[in-house]
């Protein structure tokens, strides 16, 4: 089965293109064009005119990447939810006229189970793996149980990609900031304490944020203070992540999410799971961030398992939870 994905929950629009082969996915084309506000934060509007504007070029581009025609995709599927009201809707319209122009069915998916599905499609000896997810506005820890992906522990307020984005434009970065943040982290030297919040096994950014924030108007090195934020983000992260991995007796860890491609990240959480005997996984980068392969993937497995949507049912879901999902693909 072919499917197309369209990815638009945010900042990014992309289009990807899978072929299914079992329980295997192979990535045949996979683009994405990201929003870069000129200042200040993600506006929704003007990202999903953004959207808008590249989404006819990317669909083109990603069929003639992937060396089929339109008239070989089978399925049609789109990122159904959590995400930005007018983004989601963007990607969903255009799902809809292709699904309508092609006669193909449609399938709505939950983005934060295609980041997890992606690296049990991708990634060998990934089956049933607890999932740090740090994107840019999602931080959950995510593990299968019971016939639902629930969610172990998530931020209380901002997400882990957002708390970087958000120091990275008071110091002056430009967005995306995380990939900026690590750079300059690799020179920091001296460790501020910063505030450790969590609570159960829910963690909170906006304290830390502050107070690094705080650090750096004190003329503390730039770089002093992106370790500082890096190694205590990070090693709340990856308690959490542990603390759920003992919880439901699972020995396979995997990243997901934008802020997976940090390197300090996955050796912190890498170690941790090199000191419990678990494996430690995480998709390539361009299946880490927001992608629309991991769409396309996901409306394979649930298309396959019986789950059909009418275009009149296709409505997207600003809340769309994790957990709201029924895996009806696997046990
Ligand atoms: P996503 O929302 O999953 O597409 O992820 C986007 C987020 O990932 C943004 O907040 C970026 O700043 C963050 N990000 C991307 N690369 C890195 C990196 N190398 N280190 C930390 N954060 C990163
Ligand atoms: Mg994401």
């Amino acid at each position: 089965m072919i499917c197309l994905g369209i990815e638009g929950t945010a900042h990014s629009i992309g289009v990807g293109i899978i072929k299914s082969k079992g329980e295997r996915c192979e990535v045949l084309s996979n683009i994405i064009k990201i929003y870069r506000p000129e200042k200040g934060g993600i506006h929704p509007r003007e990202a999903a005119n953004h959207h808008a504007v590249y989404i006819g070029d990317l669909l083109k581009e990603s069929v003639k990447k992937s060396g089929v025609d339109f008239s070989d995709v089978d399925l049609v599927s789109f990122s159904k939810g959590p995400g930005l009201g007018p983004c989601l809707r963007t990607a969903a319209t255009a799902a809809r006229a292709l699904s309508l122009s092609l006669s193909r069915p449609i399938i709505g998916v939950n983005h934060c189970v295609a980041h997890l599905e992606i690296g049990r499609g991708t990634l060998k000896g990934c089956k049933d793996p607890v999932l740090l997810y740090t994107s840019g506005a999602n931080t959950q820890v995510i593990a299968f149980a019971e016939g639902r992906y629930r969610v172990f522990g998530e931020t209380l307020d901002i997400g882990i990609g957002n708390c970087l984005d958000k120091f990275g434009r008071t110091v002056g970065l430009d967005f995306p900031c995380g990939p900026k943040i690590e750079e300059l982290a690799k020179k920091g030297r001296k460790y501020l304490e910063l505030p450790y919040s969590i609570k159960g096994m829910d963690i909170a950014f906006s304290g830390l944020l502050t107070a690094a924030e705080q650090y750096y108007k004190n003329n503390e090195s730039l770089e002093d203070v992106c370790y500082s934020i890096q190694e205590t983000t990070f090693a709340a992260l990856t308690e959490v992540t542990e603390r759920a991995m003992a919880h439901t007796e699972k020995d396979e860890v995997l990243l997901g999410g934008g802020v997976a491609s940090n390197n300090r990240l996955r050796d912190m959480v890498q170690k941790m799971a090199f000191d419990r005997g678990a494996s430690f996984f995480v998709p390539s980068k361009d299946l880490c961030i927001d992608n629309g392969a991991m769409i396309a993937w996901l409306g394979v497995l649930m298309y396959d398992s019986g789950i059909r949507m009418e275009i009149k049912d296709s409505f997207i879901d600003q809340r769309f939870r994790t957990d709201m999902v029924d895996v009806t693909w696997r046990d």
